[in-house]
Parts: C-alpha cells; sequence; structure tokens
C-alpha cells in the first residue's frame, strides 16, 4: 500500500502535504477529504492521520488503484523482483519527501522547525532508514548488498532515484550544496560521529574528519540539535557518538558551518558500528 507524502486538492495546482493537512484537519469536511488525488495519475486517494496520529500520509482509496502507467504502482512492483531479507514493502511504498531534490520555483521559500521536525523527525522515518540499514552489508564495509544495488525509490516529483544515490558521505553533501548555491539536500548522511559538545542550548555532534580518500570525509560536518528538541534527545545523544552511523534529513549550510539537524535520534539514525574508545 503506497504512501504518499502530498497529494492533489480539489483544483488546487500546487500539491498539499499530509502534514498540512493533518495541522488543519478540523477544517476539512467530509466531502473535501474526498477530494484528495494522487498527483501523478489523478487517482482518488485517502488521507490518514496514521495509527497513532502521529504519521500523516495519504493511501489508496479503498477499492481504487492507480492508473496504468502510474509510478507509485510502478514503484511498488520491485517488491516482486528483488528477494532476501530486507522488508521492502516499507521501501518501495515509501515516497521520498524531495530526497535530492534541490530548490524549483515551487518550493516553498521556507519550511517551519516543527514542520521538518514531522516530516523527518517521525515514525515514517524510522522505519524507513531502518530499512535502508537492512540494504547494507555489515561484512562487507557496509556497502549495498548486490542484490539490491538496482533498488530504485520514488521520489515526490514522479523520479525514481537509486539507493546509492542517496547515502552521501559528509564531502559528497557539501559538494552539492555548493553546487547548488548553497541550497539545502535531503539526503542520507553516512559518517562517522565523534562527542558532542554543547552549542549555547543545542548541541552538536561533529562528524569525524580524516584524509583517506576512500572514506570522502575531509571537510567539516556537524549534527545539530536545537536547543528546542535537546531535552526529547539527551539521552540518546551519548549513545551515538564515536560511531558509524546513516541519518536521514536535511542537509544545508548555515553560519556555523555544513549540517543535519536532528529532531529525533531515535526516529532518524541508525546506528551501523560503534567504536569504543577509551575516553580520558
Ligand atoms: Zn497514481
Amino acid at each position: 500500500m503506497s504512501r504518499m507524502s502530498h497529494a492533489r486538492y480539489r483544483n488546487f495546482e500546487d500539491p498539499v502535504s499530509a502534514i498540512e493537512i493533518d495541522e488543519n484537519y478540523n477544517s476539512y469536511n467530509e466531502e473535501d477529504r474526498r477530494q484528495f488525488k494522487c498527483i501523478f495519475c489523478n487517482s482518488q486517494v485517502q488521507f490518514s492521520r496514521g495509527k497513532s496520529h502521529d504519521d500523516p500520509h495519504f493511501k489508496n482509496w479503498p477499492n481504487t488503484n492507480h492508473k496504468d502507467g502510474c509510478c507509485v504502482p510502478n514503484a511498488e512492483k520491485q517488491r516482486n523482483t528483488f528477494s532476501g531479507d530486507v522488508d521492502l514493502e516499507v521501501l518501495v511504498s515509501t515516497i521520498l519527501p524531495r530526497s535530492m531534490r534541490l530548490d524549483t520555483p515551487n518550493t516553498p521559500p521556507s519550511v517551519s522547525r516543527g514542520k521538518r521536525a514531522k516530516r523527518f523527525g517521525g515514525k515514517t522515518t524510522q522505519k524507513f532508514i531502518y530499512q535502508i540499514k537492512n540494504l547494507l552489508d555489515s561484512k562487507n564495509k557496509f556497502n549495498i548488498k548486490p542484490e539490491y544495488e538496482d533498488l530504485k525509490l520514488l521520489v515526490e516529483d514522479g523520479k525514481q532515484v537509486s539507493i546509492k544515490d542517496i547515502i552521501k558521505t559528509q564531502d559528497e553533501i557539501i559538494d552539492i550544496i555548493d553546487q547548488s548555491n548553497g541550497n539545502e539536500v535531503i539526503c542520507i548522511l553516512r559518517g562517522n560521529t565523534s562527542r558532542p559538545y554543547k552549542r549555547g542550548s543545542n548541541y552538536v555532534i561533529p562528524m569525524t574528519k580524516g584524509k583517506n580518500p576512500e572514506y570522502k570525509n575531509s571537510k567539516s560536518f556537524n549534527l545539530f540539535i536545537s536547543y528546542e528538541y535537546v531535552e526529547k534527545n539527551t539521552n540518546l545523544v551519548d549513545e551515538i557518538k564515536n560511531s558509524l552511523i546513516i541519518c536521514y534529513g536535511i542537509a544545508e549550510k548555515t553560519k556555523y558551518g555544513y549540517q543535519m539537524e536532528l529532531y529525533s535520534i531515535k526516529n532518524q539514525v541508525e546506528i551501523l558500528k560503534q567504536f569504543k574508545k577509551i575516553e580520558i
């Protein structure tokens, strides 16, 4: 069952996001709620707030399929072509929000931290990043398992992206941001964390730097937790230090340097490997 982050509403040109609908749920009456359509094929879709009201998304309208040729069912068909121990359902039925997509004329100028937190800090992200971890081979440097190399994920604009193209090292992410004139980019960061420290009331977790070209970590990059989300994450900050991790979110350039903001360590980060260091 596909899970879409956006849908078309009535005849409005710009898609609406499930998060926006959730925030204004009571202003949509029953008839309004029948007016959501797939952004790709215009078939009717249904808004859902998620099991615990914390996972808003659009799904198929009961007994209504997407039209032939729609990229949503096409992406889902991959479930039948890959086999292994990964829950492909989660990966092929999740439509990534603007993954790897840079600003377009239709991109809203700025999205509030609260909205970003809902989009990237929620349970959908947790399920997604956990399955991404399952695609990686712990016995082979956490490279993508060969059987999944051709798996593609559907992005909000209908394109499909390879897993390897959304998992990036810090140097690769910085290059993308720089080439796009300092825009932000949605991606999965892969790298090693070092020790966290406090900047004012915020937390900063720097990624380690090194000169080995294989690791592509020669430039400074931080994970950042704003004071508003520190309390929720306090106990987990120490758990992800000195680790090889993957982390899903928005990477951007700020006045403090390049960073990816964390709203929920539990939901955005998966540890691949921990390095035991003696700390003095
Ligand atoms: Zn469709």
